[in-house]
């Protein structure tokens, strides 16, 4: 249904299939959680132990046929002192939280619902495998959850105008898919995410 109130912002109608879902984006991610968990892993943990990996086993879904065997696993890591063995798990790009789904899946499939010619709730199941009551719930969490957040309301302000007047989470592939290179642009959007990604992270203040 179009609607002239969109007229004046054609970026709309091109971004929807900027998901670029082959095996050198799924490793491109890869690596920059790879950098994340390095990151926190040189930080060691909070009582001054060094930290060892312990992965968490992951299955994820929506990302088609080109996921690499990398994406079983959530990168974690654990404290080597015997009685402290605190968990220690790095921000991801990857995932989002405990959501099933990987992270760009639940943004972009929510997104693909808004707009003025949102995609039809079977079309998106059929590409990404989420039923009506997972895309359902997605936007529940985009549309009520997400705008409470500490870390949505410190860090809107980054994105400034280009979320104005736009819904959530169209407005962050309005703000982040700008560019010629849609790999990248996604990077930087869901590394924008990925404090949110651990657990607690909703409380994090964002500092730049
Ligand atoms: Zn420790």
């Amino acid at each position: 249904m179009y609607s002239g109130r969109f007229s004046r912002t054609p970026e709309y109608s091109t971004i929807y299939h900027d998901l670029p879902r082959d095996a050198s984006f799924w490793a491109f991610l890869f690596s920059i959680d790879q950098d994340l968990a390095e990151s926190a892993r040189q930080k060691k943990c909070p009582c001054g132990g060094c930290l060892h990996r312990a992965n968490y086993p992951r299955k994820p879904r929506g990302g088609g046929e080109h996921l690499p065997s990398e994406y079983g696993r959530r990168l974690s890591f654990c404290c080597e002192r015997e009685g402290c063995r605190k968990r220690v798990t790095p921000p991801s790009v990857r995932f989002l939280g405990r959501k099933v789904y990987l992270g760009a899946v639940v943004v972009l499939v929510a997104a693909m619902r808004q707009g003025p010619s949102p995609k039809r709730v079977p079309e998106l199941t059929r590409l990404f495998g989420a039923d009506r009551h997972t895309i359902a719930r997605w936007r529940v969490f985009w549309n009520e959850h997400f705008p409470q957040t500490p870390f949505w309301k410190a860090a809107r302000g980054r994105l400034a105008s280009a979320v104005e007047g736009v819904a959530l989470p169209l407005s962050l592939l309005v703000a982040f898919l700008r560019s010629d290179d849609p790999a990248g642009d996604w990077g930087r959007l869901l590394r924008f995410l990925s404090p949110i990604s651990i657990a607690g992270g909703w409380a994090i203040e964002v500092s730049r």
